[in-house]
């Protein structure tokens, strides 16, 4: 019998209302996200890449799942269990169990803390010890661990640290809680690119240390491939295709997804990210709002057929595990 997934998003839709503001009549929404439904599961850790351009709806799902959000439609499950229900009945158990990873660390940290204060914080909040010893061993041996130096990092603030050194921080603070799921949005995209394969590989050696399963949101292929066993692809909060990571960059079959692969030159995660996916600013959520029938992508598809430009295409499961949001798949 096949367990209980660990996190599951069941058929999610998010609305963000817009205008209404002053001197603008009238309001109208924006779907970030449409009925979008996958899931980790629980047997092993697992890391799964989220990937699409700048609109695409990778954000909200990472707010959605951290509980920043709620869905207008459909459910958001943490073992069997929405999100809200985790954090009104259980709040620190489900922030011990799913950590993110933003971005720009620096704006999460409190910039008057120290960085054994910042560390100490929620070892202590999510009573994982408190032994006074206990907690300063834990804290020099994690941040050993992910390369970091305690002699010359502790006793410094946040803005004393270089944009490497606070991610790694950040690894560490994970390495302290030991959760059961990284939520990563983004994090190497404010590093240095020579710093970028280091961080990647720092976070591998903590996800396996702590045994971890990682959703990894990214609008780089080329990274997704180097982190992820899967991917699901999101093109204007729509999930237009999911396989194992090794399928969908050697045989991609959505379009969209194709053409996400077309625009990458070349395949190191050194390159600057600003000289790929020029996809990007091709797809923005004001182009989503004049694709009002059928599918989001017929405008720009090669391969757009008359029902396309009519009727939502169906999820089609090619085989078990592989999706693909598309017409052209209907035996
Ligand atoms: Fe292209 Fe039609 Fe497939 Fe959409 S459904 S990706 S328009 S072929």
């Amino acid at each position: 019998m096949k367990s209980e997934p660990l996190l599951e998003l069941k058929d999610v839709t998010h609305e963000y209302r817009v205008g209404g503001g002053l001197g603008i009549v009238g309001r109208s929404t924006i779907k970030a996200l449409v009925s979008v439904s996958f899931s980790v599961p629980s047997e092993k850790p697992v890391s799964i890449g989220l990937i699409g351009e700048s609109g695409s709806g990778k954000t909200t799902i990472a707010r959605l799942i951290l509980g920043l959000l709620e869905p207008t439609y459909g459910k958001v499950l943490y073992k069997g269990k929405s999100v809200s229900e985790w954090l009104r009945k259980n709040k620190l158990a489900y922030l011990k169990e799913v950590q993110p990873i933003f971005q720009d660390p620096y704006s999460i940290y409190n910039p008057f803390y120290r960085v054994e204060r910042i560390l100490k914080a929620p070892l202590k909040k999510l009573k994982i010890v408190n032994d006074g010893k206990a907690i300063e061993d834990m804290i020099i041996s994690a941040m050993k661990d992910m390369g970091l130096r305690p002699e010359d990092i502790l006793g410094r603030y946040p803005h004393q640290l270089s944009g490497g050194e606070r991610q790694r921080l950040m690894l560490a603070r994970i390495l302290l809680i030991k959760p059961r799921l990284i939520v990563a949005d983004e994090p190497v995209s404010m590093i240095d690119a020579s710093l970028r394969a280091i961080f990647l590989d720092q976070l591998r050696v903590l996800k396996d240390k702590i045994g971890a399963s990682c959703l990894y949101i990214t609008h780089d292929l080329d990274i997704a491939n180097c982190v992820a066993d899967s991917l699901i692809v999101l093109c204007q909060g729509n999930v237009v295709e999911e396989g194992s990571t090794n399928e969908i960059i050697n045989e991609p079959l959505h379009p969209y997804t194709k053409l996400l692969l077309s625009s990458i030159p070349a395949p190191s995660p050194k390159a600057r990210w600003k000289d790929r996916m020029q996809l990007a600013e091709a797809t923005s959520l004001s182009e989503q709002a004049r694709v009002e029938k059928g599918c989001i992508f017929w405008p720009r598809c090669p391969y757009a057929m008359d029902v396309c430009k009519k009727e939502r295409p169906p999820m089609i499961e090619v085989e078990p595990g592989r999706r693909v949001l598309c017409f052209l798949y209907v035996k």
